[in-house]
């Protein structure tokens, strides 16, 4: 019980990137007055003990009977430090941004993650019909929610409706265009519900005809830090790098995405962002250049980008992150080698749900005033951090 079986099930859940990608998910123990939760910005997959801080739950259930300003960044701005101040004496690391949520659950071990699996069905037209079929009472569905604050507030009411009707809260909880919940008593229990869920999920996807995506590397460049060995690939290469001097630049190739860059048609379901992380770290969306656009430019990928960058940029607000190149591949630009690897990595993940939620009715990005919403947001938290130092 209790710290090391936490740091256990984290490092577990962390350490595989079928659920954890990046800085994502996170966990907590909790028990009679105190809250562990993972810091933000601690890495699961290999956590221990000082990547946890230690709050006092009463005081963290409570900042949501407080009342805050309607205005967004205000609002979130008094919560946080409400949460700050919730903390034991001693600690100092900002706590998860969904420390409030774990506080709600009634149980003593919780594990957030963003599967793609998960996100396939959470990520689909059908979703909340084909979540109540395959999982009944066991799972709560949550609407798409900002997260923070508003979220923490509307799964504050939806658990004291349960609690209303002497009904005990369910121990998974499925939130639209974001993740999964699982609460329980124990880790063991935690490692049951996951396998229920993926094996439910991996079911209905195959049921309905679903193919695994293949990420098996086809064609020349496919290692992930090549730039495209192909003279055109190589060209467009040199062609970002001018776009964005000094950056790093990541390409891939495969059977998974050469699917969606096939035609601009193909390719739409990767157009949108699938959930805030992606937004956070692939952008809201990828510059995308198609043949049609080549043809209708005539001039090779690599010409036609110096344009297509600028034009990205003065609509969109921020530099692509991901270019996708129609018949060639992707490439993840980032300003280190690292924000490279995670904006890749975040984008194959998006390839892996539009994927499996075409056996879900289809892919279903989130709305762009929710998308809008989370650039402010991150653009907000970049200042802070920046003020912060
Ligand atoms: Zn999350």
């Amino acid at each position: 019980m209790g710290m090391n079986e936490l740091i256990g099930i984290s490092r577990l859940f962390g350490g595989d990137p079928e659920f954890v990608l990046g800085g994502g998910g996170n966990t907590s123990w909790k028990d009679a007055t105190t809250l562990y939760i993972k810091a933000s910005g601690a890495a699961l997959g290999t956590i221990d003990e000082s990547g946890f801080v230690a709050l006092d739950l009463a005081a963290v259930r409570a900042v949501l009977q407080r009342d805050f300003p309607l205005d967004s960044a205000a609002r979130e701005a008094q919560a946080l430090s409400a949460l700050l101040a919730a903390r034991l004496p001693g600690q100092t690391m900002r706590p998860s941004v969904e420390t409030i949520l774990h506080a709600l659950f009634p149980y003593v071990y919780i594990v957030h993650t963003h599967p793609a699996l998960v996100n396939g069905l959470l990520c689909s037209v059908d979703g909340p019909g084909r979540a109540a079929e395959l999982f009944g009472d066991r799972a709560l569905w949550i609407p798409y929610t900002t997260p923070g604050y508003v979220l923490s507030r509307t799964l504050k009411d939806a658990f004291d409706r349960f609690a209303a009707a002497g009904r005990s809260v369910p121990q998974i909880v499925l939130l639209q265009n974001h993740g999964i919940f699982v609460a329980a008593e124990t880790t063991a229990e935690i490692e049951k519900i996951y396998d229920s869920v993926f094996s439910t999920i991996r079911a209905a996807f195959g049921a309905a005809g679903g193919k695994a995506p293949d990420f098996s590397a086809v064609g020349a460049g496919a290692a992930a830090d090549a730039t495209g060995d192909e003279p055109e690939g190589r060209a467009l290469a040199e062609a970002i790098l001018r776009q964005a001097p000094g950056s790093s630049l990541r390409f891939v190739s495969n059977a998974a995405t050469g699917v969606f860059l096939a035609s601009p048609e193909a390719f739409v379901p990767l157009a949108g962002a699938f959930t805030p992380d992606h937004i956070v770290y692939s952008g809201a969306k990828p510059l995308s250049l198609s043949h049609e656009a080549n043809r209708h430019a005539g001039d090779a990928p690599a010409t036609r980008l110096g344009p297509a960058w600028k034009a990205f940029v003065k609509s969109e607000g921020f530099a692509p992150r991901i270019v996708a190149a129609e018949g060639l591949g992707i490439y993840a630009v980032g300003a280190s080698a690292k924000m490279a690897d995670l904006a890749l990595a975040l984008f194959l993940d998006a390839v892996k749900i539009a994927q499996y939620s075409s056996a879900f009715g289809g892919y279903r990005h989130m709305a762009l005033s929710d998308v809008e919403f989370i650039k402010k947001w991150e653009v907000e938290q970049y200042r802070s951090s920046i003020a912060s130092q």
